[in-house]
């Protein structure tokens, strides 16, 4: 194929992303008003599942709980376009829902604009026919880290055995055939045409912390009781000490809350909550500082007398962007949106992901994307730009998308990276040995 027909082929498929743009844009105001919550968004994957059908794709739902997947092509190439159906809870928000707290504050809607106007630039165009690719649609459930005690529900229920949505699908073996995948995220404070596309993330453990003590009257006997809260705020204390033990270059963080402090004020606190995670660079960075962390909460339970459990749950595996598809994405920045683009330099950022867990099994990207003001999680998060948040990324994608389908040397290059990457029974060893359960008694 000649550089001609490339760019014809890129014309192609962003011009029917114009076509679209009413719907692509509908799709991600609607979700954004009916935000629900990580293995719960039965709505929002049925509006997935109906755009996919209108491609005239055979449509898959209930991939983990929730989430939809269509297939587009019949090329041996396959690449993954993932979209994150989830929202957040922020009661503070001004679009959040009464009852739940759910708000896409995250810009995981804007996520979904992508996914579908990614479909629809090949299926509307029938690009696929002449290539060797096919490109797999997958609304993916639950990235956001929390609501956790539903979630451990269904693990203990059988449901699921991971508690992010990406994880579940690699369990279920949704990755297998996948060459690489592909999908965007929302950033901070980038109003303007701002994208970052290579960086890594840290990784972490997720942490479910009970402290047991002994419950008796507040003011007349408190001398009968065992404070729980006490061993909390002192186990809480000792990792702060910690603090300054861990390295610079590994990034470790470390943000515990308490989610139960106490049943009655005249009470001593008798059952106190708490969950974190212990964030890092890579996973052994992430096990020696658990480890320290680990020691410092079980300490508050010995210095008061109290017993403390720790759960501890795989959390998401550090990100490597592709190297190739960061070029290609690169180019087509440039293409798309013009010499004013901005294309970040590499960093690592200290939050995570479970597309990270993808791209440990599999070539993946995960540019962060204008198009929004305020910070990301917070009340003044939104949409500043319509054009930014839903369309033009979906536009690059799809042009890098259409590279590497007219690019042998670019799929070699992507399958070679595959094959370095962890095979999925590797991956679910390395995931499932973070799974740890650490107690220590001092009650009498
Ligand atoms: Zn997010």
């Amino acid at each position: 194929m000649t550089a001609t027909d490339t760019e014809a082929l890129k014309e192609r498929v962003c011009t029917a992303i114009d076509d679209r743009a009413n719907d692509i844009v509908s799709l991600a105001e609607s979700v954004q008003a009916e935000p629900e919550l990580g293995y719960k968004e039965e709505k929002t994957t049925e509006k997935l599942a109906d755009c996919f059908a209108e491609m005239d794709l055979d449509v898959e739902t209930g991939l983990a709980v929730t989430g939809a997947r269509a297939r587009a092509g019949s090329g041996e190439f396959v690449a993954a376009v993932l979209g994150e159906l989830d929202a957040l809870v922020n009661n503070e928000h001004p679009l959040a829902d009464s009852e739940t707290g759910a708000v896409h504050a995250c810009g995981h809607h804007a996520q979904l604009a992508h996914l579908a106007a990614v479909g629809y630039a090949f299926t509307e165009t029938g690009v696929l026919n002449n290539l060797d690719g096919a490109l797999e649609l997958i609304a993916v459930p639950a990235e956001e880290y929390l609501d956790l005690e539903y979630r451990r529900g269904l693990i203990n229920d059988g449901e699921i055995e991971f508690l992010g949505g990406k994880q579940e699908l690699i369990r279920r073996g949704y990755f297998a055939d996948v060459d690489c995948a592909a999908m965007v995220h929302a950033a901070d404070e980038t109003p303007g045409h701002e994208i970052t596309t290579d960086f890594s993330t840290n990784g972490f453990v997720g942490k479910f912390i009970t402290y047991e003590g002994k419950e008796s009257h507040a003011g007349s006997a408190p001398e009968e009781g065992v404070n729980a809260l006490n061993a909390a705020t002192l186990g809480l204390n000792a990792v702060h000490t910690q603090r300054e033990t861990f390295a610079d270059e590994d990034h470790v963080r470390v943000h515990p809350i308490i989610t139960k402090g106490g049943d009655g004020v005249n009470v001593v606190p008798a059952d106190v909550r708490a969950e974190s995670y212990v964030r890092a660079k890579d996973i052994s960075a992430i096990t020696d500082a658990n480890t320290t962390v680990n020691r410092a909460l079980e300490s508050g339970a010995m210095a008061v007398g109290a017993n403390v459990t720790i759960e501890d749950y795989p959390g998401y595996m550090p990100l490597q962007t592709d190297r190739t598809l960061v070029n290609h994405y690169n180019d087509n920045v440039q293409r798309v949106l013009g010499d004013d683009a901005l294309v970040a330099e590499r960093s690592h950022l200290t939050g995570s992901t479970d597309m990270g867990d993808v791209t440990q099994i599999v070539p993946g990207i995960h540019p962060w994307i204008g198009g929004f003001e305020g910070n990301v999680h917070a009340r003044d998060f939104e949409v500043a730009d319509t054009e930014m948040a839903y369309l033009l990324p979906a536009k690059v994608t799809a042009c890098t998308l259409v590279d590497v389908f007219t690019d042998p040397e670019a799929r070699e290059a992507i399958r070679e990276a595959k094959d370095e990457k962890l095979s999925r029974e590797t991956y679910l060893e390395q995931t499932r040995e973070l799974r740890e359960t650490i107690s220590g008694e001092y009650l009498d």
